[in-house]
């Protein structure tokens, strides 16, 4: 796989009106660039993904972690920070590049395969969508009728061969607004394919028309000898596990029920009964996964996570990091916004006892119309 994905998101927002430049700001609970870096590693069609990013912007970055992305610094404008990055990754000796804005958060995982699969037979290839406008062209001071169907709005990933690629615009030193238009000036065969309407690019401002809403849940397990003990989707080591229909863990049940309280979609039992055999013993990370699923298709985003794990075993702090990571992957949600605290009940009851242990979680979404 010697696939490059490149994400421009140098610019600096001029026509944009928003607090920060847009590519750092929030857009269904996450930064807009987070987008396209998550969408691209899910894919898995790339062995480098590379950020490129305006010096003054870093700043912005200080909280996101990512070990699986190369940032890098970009020129002046698009085409020179496209040259930097290509002329970048020369070390990678790679194959195909796929130039996105990260303006364009909004692409889907069907998109990036039909490229993917089209490179296996062209060198550039380059989505479009036709206009839904009429089109008129002023020439001189005459306007003229075009046939809106031989209007293409070119849109990103860009998909070439790199070496293609590199030389066109190494030719081609001017401003280009994308690649593909170095390709044209260049007389070079481009392959369009049908893009995604949804595929658009973000300009003036992030759509703000969103709510917020909050949902709780709870759940407590007991524990017992020799049983599997899943916390927050991590096989925890323990001479103690969890009884339950399913896998028995309480973080992610609880996660469950607070996001479909949040969503307003009832609650885990209803939506996994308990006496389907079907979901006897499964893993309630392939629970989670669905109601992702689900919650998406109505338009609902995660926000944020707040866990509490009330137990006197394990101590929570050990596994911390690994179950926000976990969660944050089932969730498709950035791992600072989310929070695991740990309790214990000062050895009272049955949790003080080590024979149960309980979790409570809040989540907000954020729903689009
Ligand atoms: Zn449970």
């Amino acid at each position: 796989m010697k696939n490059i994905f490149i994400i421009l998101a140098a610019g600096t927002s001029k026509r944009f009106k928003g607090p920060k430049p847009k590519q750092f700001c929030e857009y269904k609970g996450k930064m807009l660039f987070e987008h396209s870096v998550d969408k691209a590693q899910k894919s898995k069609l790339f062995s480098k993904i590379i950020l490129v990013i305006n010096k003054k912007h870093r700043k912005f970055l200080k909280k996101y972690k990512n070990k699986n992305i190369i940032i890098i610094t970009g020129g002046n404008t698009r085409s020179n920070s496209s040259l930097i990055a290509l002329s970048n990754i020369k070390k990678y000796n790679p194959k195909n590049v796929f130039i996105h804005d990260a303006a364009r958060p909004d692409f889907s995982n069907n998109l990036l395969n039909k490229l993917n699969t089209a490179l296996n037979k062209h060198k550039a290839v380059v989505p479009y969508i036709n206009s839904f406008d009429s089109v008129k062209m002023k020439n001189s001071n005459k306007i003229e009728n075009i046939k809106r169907e031989k209007v293409l709005f070119t849109q990103t990933p860009q998909c070439f061969n790199y070496n293609l690629i590199l030389k066109i615009l190494n030719k081609n030193k001017i401003i280009n607004t994308d690649e593909c238009e170095a390709a044209i000036r260049s007389n070079y065969k481009i392959k369009f394919i049908l893009g995604e309407i949804n595929n658009i690019k973000i300009t003036t401002t992030i759509p703000k028309y969103f709510k917020i809403f909050y949902g709780i849940g709870y759940d407590i397990h007991r524990l017992a000898i020799g049983r599997n003990f899943y916390l927050g989707g991590i096989k925890i080591k323990s001479k103690l596990g969890t009884v339950g229909h399913s896998d028995g863990d309480p973080v992610l049940h609880s996660l469950i029920d607070s996001i479909l309280g949040a969503c307003r979609m009832k609650d885990i039992g209803e939506m996994f009964p308990n006496n389907e055999i079907k979901f006897k013993n499964i893993r309630s990370t392939e629970l989670i996964k669905k109601v992702i699923y689900e919650i998406k298709k109505s338009n609902f985003y995660i926000n944020n996570i707040d866990i509490n794990i009330i137990t006197e075993t394990p101590k929570i702090t050990n596994y911390r990091k690994k179950i926000i990571r976990k969660i944050s992957k089932l969730c498709d949600v950035s791992e600072n916004k989310i929070n695991v605290k740990g309790k214990t009940t000062e050895k009272l009851g049955i949790i003080g006892k080590e024979l149960a242990i309980c979790s409570e979680v809040l989540t907000s979404v954020i729903k689009y119309d």
